[in-house]
């Protein structure tokens, strides 16, 4: 996706003639709110930027509450109810720039994983009651259903990327979101590639930057929280990871936080499905 056109030109009241701070709002749909901790997360700069906008929607943060109109809304979560479908789509008329952040709502999210099994069986494997439950067959990104204007990636989204975000917001400046492989940011730290040096599967060639390569400076493979990069190769990653290893952990292994990307999802599907575990019946009170 093309990043956002930001945009915010100072709006002009209607009285005074003098320029207005851009009306923010910040909603969720299913998520885990860790996208939105991330943003309290900049504490003091948050200040700095709260005294350039008005944050007229944001129930994590205030109690301060909006309907809209937004002049940039920031949608956390996936869409996963009939009533987030119809929500969504009152939001995104009522904003001037939809941005959404965080994987379960730029790519459905680690919920997404249950679209490929049957939703009647999930839902009696997790709730002593799934008659109650009322969900979606499928866990799916906010830009299945509306227009969106611009994405923050990751899970949570990267503190750094926020930062470049707000402040492109307040001073009226396209941001700089680079398109580029963790692999990259792995050299830049000096970071030793986990994949080469010690064979751990990684998929950091067909993911796309901006945590600062978190996971192998750590030792670990990149699940790929950020989803996949534009071109992302994941045909040649994956043959290359089923060298060693079955077919079926290979789908696994993007079977993560951003399965439900088109590039992920297609590389599951080639190699036999995600995570195939039969679902256990919930034990009942009776059993
Ligand atoms: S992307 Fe991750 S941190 Fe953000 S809301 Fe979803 S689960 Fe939580
Ligand atoms: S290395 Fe990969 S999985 Fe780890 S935080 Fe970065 S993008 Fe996410």
């Amino acid at each position: 996706m093309e990043p956002p056109e930001l945009i915010l030109p100072g709006r002009r009241g209607p009285r005074s003639g003098t320029p207005q701070r851009p009306r923010i709002g910040i909603v969720k749909f299913a998520s885990c709110d860790g996208c939105q901790l991330t943003l309290l997360d900049l504490e003091d700069e948050l200040l700095t930027i709260a005294d350039r906008v008005d944050l007229v929607e944001f129930a994590e943060a205030t109690s301060r509450r909006s309907a809209g109109p937004f002049d940039v809304l920031f949608v956390e979560g996936s869409i996963s109810t009939a009533e987030q479908v119809q929500e969504i789509a009152r939001l995104r008329a009522v904003s001037h720039r939809l941005v959404t952040i965080g994987a379960c709502a730029t790519a459905g999210g680690i919920q997404a994983i249950r679209n490929w099994f049957d939703p009647d069986e999930v839902r009696a494997a997790v709730y002593p009651e799934p008659t109650y439950v009322e969900s979606l067959a499928q866990a799916r990104p906010v830009a299945d259903f509306v227009a969106v204007d611009g994405e923050l990636r990751g899970c949570p989204i990267s503190p750094g990327q926020l930062r470049e975000f707000l402040v492109a917001l307040v001073t009226g400046r396209r941001p700089q979101l680079p398109d580029e492989a963790v692999c990259l940011e792995c050299k830049r730290r000096g970071v030793v590639c986990v994949a080469v040096a010690q064979g751990i599967p990684c998929l950091g060639p067909v993911t796309r930057t901006g945590c600062g390569a978190i996971c192998p400076a750590y030792g670990r493979g990149c699940y790929g929280c950020f989803g996949p990069r534009e071109s992302a190769n994941t045909t040649s990653l994956a043959r290359w990871l089923s060298d060693d290893r079955s077919a079926a952990d290979v789908g696994r292994l993007f079977a993560g936080f951003t399965a439900w990307s088109v590039p992920f999802r297609a590389t599951i599907d080639a190699y036999g499905g995600p995570p195939g575990q039969v679902l256990p019946a919930r034990e009942t009170d009776d059993a």
